[in-house]
């Protein structure tokens, strides 16, 4: 027998509808690409997220086309989320900081008509402007007074368009499973993937982030996304904030830790989200001006492991809890979250520390096994370590326009991650599985040195890579970057890390760089290094 209850389509277009009725007035805060704060409120941007609405009808967008931005965290960003996805059309964030040949494939490849791309980006879009075939218009996301000049003819401008237009818009209604945004993963192997949101898995998840048990969103609280919303649609924050009512902070392209923190400052922001170089940077800057994040009750980190003294550091300087939280483009991204909770709180500090430091329990919505490579479970134990699966509605069942079916087993996703769960289903993640360290036949996880080695107070970034070994096949060496002015040898690193980590985990060598390289999410990229520094252990 089925229920009798209204089936009514989860749509984006809902929650902007929610927040204009609810919550008018409450604020919306940017710092725009132009330099100043602009603020409007809910009622505000509904208003014009219609205008852009009528103004892509014009265009002669419709449902399902691709409509690319190149464009950091601002209102205007989240005026094309709303408004893109709640006409029926796709909004296709591109992530900047990839290489153009990557940038020019992923347009190309998802076909976009109209691409929104903000003024500190034209200087990139200028040399590929020529072969981005699909494109119908290129809108700069600025008033007339900033249009830039440019060598791509027929620029349009975004204010402009939007004055042009009604504010009178019917948001259509339809199957909560048609797309509504795009986004690639940053591909470190072969060409980047896209990952294609539906209406529905995008509401379901934000309102599975609110929850207390994950990020804790209300409308009490002032969001500052500081992850791009290039990138996993800043972990869906603008969607979380806007079904809720919470104030919401948009940096804009100043991430720095002074702009952070006047930003922080000025706007009482209580729930901020990055991933953990940024909050290395402010942190950075608040001890050089000797002051404390007052307002800041948590913040989010995700896309790489929290280590352990920015978990202390927060903590200890600030009051501030760290949420430690796991996902991936494919994840949408919220899988695992680490939020308080009353046992938390009556832990011993240094016990806490060692419980944040795990990724967290899936939130409801989504179930995590771990299975070996034959993809039979694993104990839930603590202790097995094996791949990671994902199974939920608002995780991917396929890429767009590609075949990847070796990644989708009897409905579950093979993240491409090694963890461990423990019984109370903490999950914690040991590596990925293409940087994890085989030490003769036995398992060394390159994360977790690397957060113990960044305990050390000379050191401000460290990576650990498997190299061939003549005796063992792998072993592992730490790259370190020192902090400005510190000395620190490798007999130092070696006396720090020993007793901290098991005896043969020690690092066989240590070389000290300026600095490593990143992929355009800001991960290590270890596929380069190991390449380079594959024979460093060979012949010596
Ligand atoms: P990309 O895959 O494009 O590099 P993603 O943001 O999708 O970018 O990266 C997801 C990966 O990042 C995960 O599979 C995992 O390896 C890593 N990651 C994300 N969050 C964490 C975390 N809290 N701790 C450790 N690793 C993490």
């Amino acid at each position: 027998m089925q229920g009798q209850m209204m089936n009514r389509p989860l749509l984006i277009s809902g929650l902007m509808e929610f927040a204009e009725r609810i919550y008018p007035n409450n604020e919306i805060v940017t710092r725009r690409v132009e330099g100043d704060i602009h603020r409007y409120n809910y009622a505000d941007a509904a208003k014009r997220c219609r205008k852009l609405a009528n103004a892509l009808a014009r265009l002669g967008v419709s449902s399902g086309d691709r409509i690319g931005t190149l464009a950091w965290n601002t209102h205007r960003h989240y005026e094309l989320y709303m408004g893109v996805s709640g006409m029926g059309a796709i909004v296709h964030t591109v992530n900047p900081r990839l290489f153009p040949e990557q940038i020019l494939y992923i347009i190309n490849h998802a076909e976009d008509r109209v691409l929104f791309v903000d003024l500190t980006f034209i200087a990139l879009l200028e040399p590929m402007a020529e072969q981005l075939t699909s494109l119908e218009g290129i809108v700069v996301m600025t008033d007339r007074a900033h249009m830039p000049d440019s060598s791509i003819k027929g620029l349009i401008c975004y204010e402009e368009l939007l004055d042009a237009e009604s504010d009178q818009y019917e948001w259509p209604v339809f199957s909560e499973e048609t797309a509504a945004s795009l986004c690639y993963t940053s591909g470190t192997t072969g060409n980047p993937k896209g990952v294609l949101y539906s209406h529905r898995s995008t509401v379901l998840h934000a309102q599975a982030s609110c929850q207390a048990g994950a990020l804790n969103i209300s409308l009490d609280t002032t969001v500052l996304p500081v992850v791009p919303m290039f990138h996993v649609c800043a972990w869906g924050s603008p969607y979380a904030a806007t079904l809720t009512g919470a104030k919401m902070v948009f940096p804009g392209p100043h991430m720095d830790g002074a702009s952070l923190h006047e930003l922080i400052d000025a706007e009482q922001v209580t729930l901020a989200l990055g991933v953990p170089t940024i909050w290395m940077g402010l942190l950075a800057y608040m001890d050089e001006i000797g002051k404390t994040l007052e307002s800041v009750e948590s913040v989010v980190v995700g896309g790489a492991a929290a280590p352990m003294s920015l978990i202390q550091q927060f903590e200890e300087k600030h009051g501030i809890f760290l949420i430690h939280a796991w996902g991936m483009t494919e994840t949408s991204p919220l899988g695992t979250v680490n939020s308080n909770s009353r046992v938390m709180k009556s832990m011993p500090l240094a016990e806490r520390y060692q419980l944040q430091a795990k990724q967290g329990r899936p939130i409801y919505g989504v179930s995590i096994k771990i299975v070996d490579d034959e993809g039979i479970e694993l104990a839930r134990d603590g202790v097995a370590f094996g791949r990671l699966l994902i199974t939920g509605p608002w995780i991917a069942d396929s890429y767009f326009r590609e075949d990847h079916s070796e990644n989708f087993i009897d409905g579950w996703f093979d993240t491409g991650d090694v963890a461990t769960i423990s019984p109370d289903g903490y999950m914690q993640i040991v590596d990925r599985r293409k940087d994890v360290i085989k030490s003769g036949g036995e398992w060394i996880s390159s994360i977790e040195l690397e957060n113990v080695a960044l305990g050390h107070p000379g050191v401000a970034e460290t990576c650990v890579i498997g190299v061939a070994h003549a005796k063992w096949d792998e072993r592992p060496i730490l790259l370190v970057v020192k902090k400005p002015g510190e000395t620190v040898s490798e007999g130092d690193m070696i006396d720090y890390l020993t007793g901290k980590v098991a005896k043969w985990w020690l690092p066989d060598a240590v070389v000290f760089v300026d600095e490593l390289p990143h992929t355009a999410t800001g991960k290590l990229l270890k596929m380069t290094l190991r390449d380079q520094y594959q024979s460093y252990l060979l012949g010596r």
